[in-house]
């Protein structure tokens, strides 16, 4: 199973996905962190991008496609991701549609976590004294915040017409939301086991009708 999740930046979807993670044996495919991870390591593209990330901007549709490749097309992660921060606008949805299925894979779920930019800046506020994130401070956080929303509406249009999209609310308490998204994702694994074992049958019954029919017109 492959899952989206998205929403503003300290929606919680980092911690989210991270639970999905743990309790569905799934892997975490977190944009942001693979670049701030290239940033760290100082590498050439961690040095070009840095000051990008730092200022609140995305860094090119590119970029990121390129990262996330190396994860789709890895057979050891193949149908187990969960996309953390990818897509953020129409060119990606449409870039990672592509991808998965150049690698004969789908979008099973998708997630938006829905936050007022109101409980975000007072996340935002706590992270910082937690993880001296660099890019967190409050004018970055609203700026980001509008980035988000100034591309995410065609991607929400694009999930809600593929009947992928569920909106979570993101104010809840944590666990709350983890409860909600973890029935949504039991649900659909609940109802994946109905349609194989729905087709178990009709092929069971086939085979049935078949000998059947064989036993019934056999002239010998
Ligand atoms: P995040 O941790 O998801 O909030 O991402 C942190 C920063 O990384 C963003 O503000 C962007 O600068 C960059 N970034 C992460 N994901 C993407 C993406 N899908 N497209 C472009 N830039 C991204």
């Amino acid at each position: 199973m492959n899952i989206v999740i998205f929403g503003p930046p300290g929606a919680g979807k980092g911690t989210q996905s991270n639970f999905i993670v743990k309790k569905f044996n799934l892997h975490q495919l977190s944009t942001g962190e693979l670049l701030r991870k290239e940033i760290k390591d100082k590498t050439k593209l961690g040095k070009d991008i840095e000051s990008i990330i730092n200022s609140g901007n995305l860094v090119s549709d590119e970029i990121v496609s390129n990262l996330i490749e190396k994860y789709i097309s890895n057979n050891m992660y193949k149908n187990k991701l969960i996309f953390d921060g990818y897509p953020r606008n129409l060119i990606q949805v449409k870039n990672l549609d592509f991808l998965l299925k150049k690698y004969n894979q789908k979008i099973d779920i998708v997630l938006k976590l829905s936050v007022s930019l109101k409980t975000i800046k007072k996340r935002i506020s706590e992270r910082k004294t937690l993880e001296r994130r660099k890019d967190d401070n409050e004018n970055i956080a609203v700026k980001r915040y509008e980035m988000y929303e100034n591309n995410i509406e065609p991607v929400i249009e694009f999930y809600k017409q593929s009947k992928l999209l569920t909106v979570v609310n993101g104010e809840k308490p944590i666990t709350e939301i983890s409860d909600e998204i973890s029935g949504l994702i039991e649900g659909f694994k609940g109802w994946l086991w109905e349609i194989r074992q729905y087709k178990y049958a009709l092929n069971k019954n086939s085979l049935i009708y078949g000998s059947y029919r064989r036993d019934k017109y056999s002239t010998k």
